[in-house]
């Protein structure tokens, strides 16, 4: 059976130039680059060329580049090492007062709870019914003791886009350190760490057919950040430990490819969204987009399907060949409704019954109509079980 993947908000399979890298890291770049001799210089090359391609990648500084082992240690850095920081720094008025959204990937909701049972109070600011975060929100919610405010670029469930720049000017000017977790938007849609005004920036090499388990946090020269791995002096004594060299050299080709292949592939992946949407809508009743019409990322669509359950209709697609995910997640056989959706404000009907499409490098129009040849038939199937 021939499989199609619209899953890659999840994760994305790795280019064949990026497995290559890899393998010749491991192969001949073995050494560790912290060694002054030539192995160790070879593997420190690779890092440097790495480094330099992600800095490319989002307009900042090689020096301001952290290797991590991904998305969620980024986060965690992010928000445990300033808040460290903050804790240590003498002021008049303490900082304990973290800022962030509803709708947030759970490495920041759970990082953001943590910094709670260790004294801090938190906001979590609300969304609109399209996913938006207002400015207005965050200027009505901060205060003379907000030191840091942490809001997604791009949320992984639907897509949509925040307003940075406006979000990270309101931190700026109430004296707060602006995070951002932009493991869904990098590679997707441009990101200038400078144009956007972000003091510290998440990425993550497997979003965008890198390998897993690396990626960044890319902080602002002069940000204030403790060190959350404490160890060696790797990093600039930032974050301890050998670097991953092998993921490390996957993740500068990524890089360095999305870099090249962003503005033509993101312009692809978006007609293959619309058509994908378009042809959903049109041809599945009782169906609607969960996020549209803000601003969103191309290669994402959630869409609710009415009086289907989310998971069977994942089921039922998969075994038609074509991998999506639901916007909930499932946890011991109870369905937990998407904290997204709900905090949109969308009935249940709808935060229990959607899936995401997620598109990438590997889909193609004919995959795209495949599907939503199928799609009619597996969710009028679905309904008339619900119906018996
Ligand atoms: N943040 C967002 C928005 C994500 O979508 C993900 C992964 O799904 C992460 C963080 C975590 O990244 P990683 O899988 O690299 O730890």
């Amino acid at each position: 059976m021939s499989r199609a993947y619209f899953d890659h908000n999840a994760t994305t399979p790795p280019d064949p130039m990026v497995i290559e890298a890899m393998a010749r890291a491991l192969k001949e770049d073995f050494g560790n680059p912290s060694s002054v001799h030539h192995f160790g210089q070879r593997a420190k090359a690779v890092l440097d060329e790495a480094r330099s391609a992600v800095a490319e990648l989002v307009g900042g500084e090689p020096a301001e580049v952290v290797f991590t082992s991904g998305g969620t240690e980024s986060d965690n850095m992010a928000l445990r090492g300033a808040a460290e920081a903050l804790e240590s720094a003498a002021a008049a008025v303490p900082r304990r007062h973290v800022i962030t959204s509803s709708i947030e990937h759970e490495a920041i909701l759970n990082t953001v709870k943590a910094l709670t049972r260790r004294g801090w109070t938190s906001t979590l600011l609300p969304v609109d019914a399209t996913g938006i975060v207002s400015p207005g929100s965050l200027a009505s919610a901060i205060t003379r003791e907000t030191g840091i405010v942490s809001v997604m670029h791009a949320n992984n469930e639907i897509g949509t886009v925040q307003p940075l720049a406006d979000l990270a000017a309101i931190a700026h000017e109430h004296g707060a350190i602006f995070h951002t977790d932009a493991v869904q938007s990098v590679a997707k849609i441009p990101v200038d760490v400078r144009a956007l005004g972000v003091d510290l920036l998440t990425l993550s090499a497997h979003k965008f057919n890198g390998p897993k388990g690396v990626g960044v946090l890319w902080i602002r020269r002069g940000t204030r950040l403790v060190s959350t791995m404490t160890g060696g002096k790797h990093e600039r004594n930032r974050r301890g430990g050998t670097e991953n060299v092998p993921g490390i050299a996957g993740l500068g080709v990524a890089a360095r490819l999305a870099r090249k292949k962003l503005d033509g592939e993101a312009q692809r992946i978006a007609a293959l969204r619309d058509r994908l949407e378009h042809g959903i809508l049109s041809t599945v009743g009782g169906t609607a987009v969960n996020g549209a019409p803000s601003p969103r990322v191309p290669n994402t669509t959630n869409i609710s399907f009415d009086a289907v359950e989310a998971e069977s209709l994942l089921i039922a697609l998969d075994l038609e060949g074509f991998a999506v995910s639901t916007g909930s997640a499932c946890s011991s056989g109870t369905l937990e409704p998407s904290h997204v959706l709900r905090a949109m404000g969308l009935p249940a009907h709808r935060t229990q019954n959607s899936i995401r499409f997620s598109l990438g490098a590997g889909n193609t129009e004919a995959e795209v109509d495949a599907l939503v040849t199928k799609l009619p038939g597996v969710v009028a199937k679905l309904r008339s079980l619900v119906r018996r």
